[in-house]
């Protein structure tokens, strides 16, 4: 749904949605030159995903209504007199093309300052996907250091929606810090400001190689271990492995409804080892990204892991998404990302 009313000009409306939509980040937006600009129905611009990096954009479109060309025209016009961007990609998510039964598509360039040897507007990124400076950036959050590589990585490349969350969780961590589910490392190079060692752990070998890049730009020194994260846990907690920090941050469990007992199993069992490992007073920052387990469902689990581990949890923090990806209060499918502070003692 665009409208409740009819809609005699679409141009109008949307590219008033997109200035209302920036307006909100101006007034919110701190200490980052990469946030969401768009988010969908949070933004009433459903289907329309619209991401900056620095001075790149990075947009998925998700909907019929918002598949034509004649809308991509739009949104684009809009965002370069706003933004005046360096390049603006279209990043595509086959999966929900396939879902939504919009034609398959590849990622592409929709708008690129002129540049000697550079793909213009429409044509296909190159293939295979590499590193030039046209196709990279670089952006800050909370005074963290970014690479950014349009062509790479997960969703529009990184994970912003917990970008307030690293923040508060580098207020607590202390000592030695673990970062489960760490992809190119926004929770451990946070950590790393206040911890004396940090190490981050993911099964993806180029999201670590991404860290790694990161680590090296912050002058920080972070171990990476390319895992199974539910293995290493196993192995790290039966051997008694000790930390005074551990974030969990893993992939939705739950995609669908049907996921739900088993996605709960899966963060029981994560919470569970976690627990085992945390020293006295240590710092537990568990996360789930799954709309369909509920605050209250990711809260029941991390108590029952408490219980089993006989550890007693305070929570300091109960946060969601940065505001950046505004939480409509009668669209409760805007809110998916539950991120728990916890002091565990
Ligand atoms: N904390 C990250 C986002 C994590 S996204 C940030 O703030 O940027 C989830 C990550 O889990 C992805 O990087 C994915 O590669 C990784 N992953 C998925 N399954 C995994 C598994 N079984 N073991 C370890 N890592 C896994």
């Amino acid at each position: 749904m665009i409208s409740p009313k009819p809609v005699g000009d679409i141009e109008q409306l949307v590219r008033e949605r997109i200035r209302a939509a920036v307006a909100y980040r101006q007034r919110f937006v701190h200490d980052t030159n990469a946030y969401r600009v768009v988010f969908s129905e949070g933004d009433f611009l459903p289907g329309l995903i619209v991401d900056r990096y620095n001075d790149m954009l990075s947009l998925q479109v998700l909907t019929q209504a918002m598949d034509s060309e004649a809308m991509r025209r739009i949104v684009v016009s809009e965002l370069r007199e706003t933004f005046q961007p360096r390049v603006i990609f279209e990043r595509v998510d086959a999966r929900v093309r396939k879902l939504e039964q919009l034609t398959d598509k590849d990622s592409g360039i929709l708008f690129a300052r002129k540049a000697e040897g550079f793909p213009q507007s429409g044509e296909p990124f190159p293939q295979p996907p590499e590193f030039n400076d046209q196709t990279t950036t670089e952006f800050q959050m909370n005074g963290v250091r970014f690479l950014y590589n349009a062509l790479g990585g997960q969703k529009t490349g990184a994970f912003l929606d917990q970008r307030e969350n690293y923040a508060a969780a580098a207020q607590y961590a202390r000592g030695e810090a673990l970062d489960v589910f760490c992809y190119q490392g926004g929770f451990a190079l946070h950590l790393a400001r206040n911890c004396g060692k940090v190490t981050g752990v993911d099964s993806s070998r180029p999201a670590l190689e991404a860290a790694e890049q990161n680590a090296a730009l912050n002058r920080r020194e972070i171990e990476w271990i390319e895992a199974n994260a539910f293995d290493l846990l196993r192995d790290y907690s039966d051997a008694g492995q000790k930390y005074d920090a551990i974030v969990l941050d893993p992939p939705a469990f739950a995609k669908s409804k049907r996921d739900l007992p088993t996605a709960l199993r899966g963060y029981k069992e994560l919470n569970l080892r976690a627990l085992k490992m945390l020293k006295p007073d240590g710092i537990l920052v568990s996360c789930s990204c799954s709309y369909h387990v509920g605050n209250a469902e990711l809260l029941d689990t991390v108590a029952a892991a408490a219980v089993d581990s006989h550890r007693i949890i305070r929570i300091l923090e109960n946060r969601g998404q940065a505001k950046d990806h505004p939480n409509l209060l009668g669209v409760p499918e805007t809110s998916y990302l539950k991120c728990l502070i916890l002091h565990v003692s």
